[in-house]
């Protein structure tokens, strides 16, 4: 790089990323390492939302936004990438938030993908990222996660809240405990949901904040990153009851980390799965993509029907069905698997 272009450019880093740039813990290296870095973000709720918000607006020159769902009135309490016009419209989360970002940081990449990680699909979707961020709703989810980031030595940050309590723990395979290590099975704790328990948007906040910069400590200074946490966090910000247990260390019984048994990796494609308290199902079982157009005539004559390029919407009183391009549905009115696939097949087929 001639000294002229590296001046230039130095330049742009010092005015946009200025504040960033004077901590000491970043400086201009470590910017040019955040312009660098690739992150994962798997789902875009209100915790991925925030983490997005953050890395993006901290200059990562690559986020890679996967979440399956779109946005509806009752995010918007706490999802705050999105507006009343994504709403609206039933904008895909993934796609929503590549908009909202685009607007105020243009200089970094924003690949969205509007998918539901599965095992099918898992390395597809997160190989070549740097460091991959849970902004799920769901354990499932998270041990796929950790399979699949143990398996291939990524790091990896696990972050969840509900009601007015937040967790987080930093994964990094070979050198500290995993998920499963800590939990070798699903914490009875953690089934409590949002629409359960409900959820303060300020717990969502704090733990994104926290996860967030974990993720900006692995780009900047590596997995061997010193003041990189080694502990599982966890914080209450109503009762400000707040806990650290020791995660330095991998489990020597671990199945994941010790016995390099990747169960999750290799279970079934999942052809459902009721989603977080929505009263809703979700089905993705056929393979091939569906012509929205087409679609929405043979719905027409069984109810009220309306689509944009990413989504098609059929109300058929007491339900509401969401298509996805690549045939993936979402029933809500039912948390009855049943119904709903008896739904699908009777409107989409097969
Ligand atoms: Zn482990």
């Amino acid at each position: 790089m001639t000294s002229l272009r590296r001046e230039a450019e130095n330049g742009q880093i010092a005015e946009r990323y200025s504040r960033q740039v004077l901590f000491r813990g970043i400086g201009i290296e470590g910017q040019r390492q955040l312009s660098a870095g690739r992150v994962a973000i798997v789902g875009c709720g209100a915790t991925g939302s925030a983490l997005a918000s953050l890395l993006a607006r901290a200059g990562v020159g690559l986020l890679r936004i996967i979440d399956r769902d779109y946005v509806e009135p009752s995010n918007l309490q706490r999802q705050s990438l999105f507006g009343e016009n994504d709403a609206a419209e039933s904008l895909p989360k993934a796609i929503a938030a590549a908009r909202k970002i685009s607007a105020f940081n243009s200089e970094i990449f924003v690949d969205s993908r509007v998918e539901d990680v599965v095992p099918g699909n898992i390395e597809a979707l997160l190989e070549g990222v740097d460091v991959i961020l849970d902004g799920t709703d769901n354990f499932e989810t998270r041990y796929l996660i950790n399979d699949f980031a143990v398996k291939s030595s990524h790091p990896w940050v696990y972050a969840a809240a509900v009601g007015s309590y937040g967790v987080t723990l930093n994964v990094v395979p070979g050198k500290t405990a995993c998920l499963s290590c800590i939990f070798p099975s699903s914490p009875a704790g953690m089934v409590e949901t949002c629409d359960t328990s409900g959820i303060l948007n300020s717990a969502v906040n704090l733990i994104a904040s926290i996860a967030a910069t974990e993720a900006i400590k692995l780009l900047v200074e590596g997995v061997d990153a010193p003041h990189l946490r080694r502990t599982l966090l966890s914080f209450d910000v109503w009762t400000n009851e707040h806990a650290e247990i020791a995660a330095a260390q991998p489990r020597s019984e671990c199945r994941t980390c010790a016995k390099r048994e990747f169960i999750h990796l290799a279970g079934e494609q999942r052809p459902h799965i009721t989603l977080c308290g929505r009263n809703s199902v979700q089905i993705h079982e056929r393979q091939r993509p569906i012509d929205f157009a087409e679609m929405k005539q043979r719905l027409a004559a069984h109810g009220t029907v309306r689509h944009n390029t990413f989504v098609l919407k059929f109300w058929r009183e007491p339900y509401e069905m969401t298509l996805f391009p690549d045939g993936r549905a979402i029933i809500k009115g039912t948390t009855d698997v049943a119904v709903a696939r008896s739904l699908y097949a009777r409107y989409v087929g097969s």
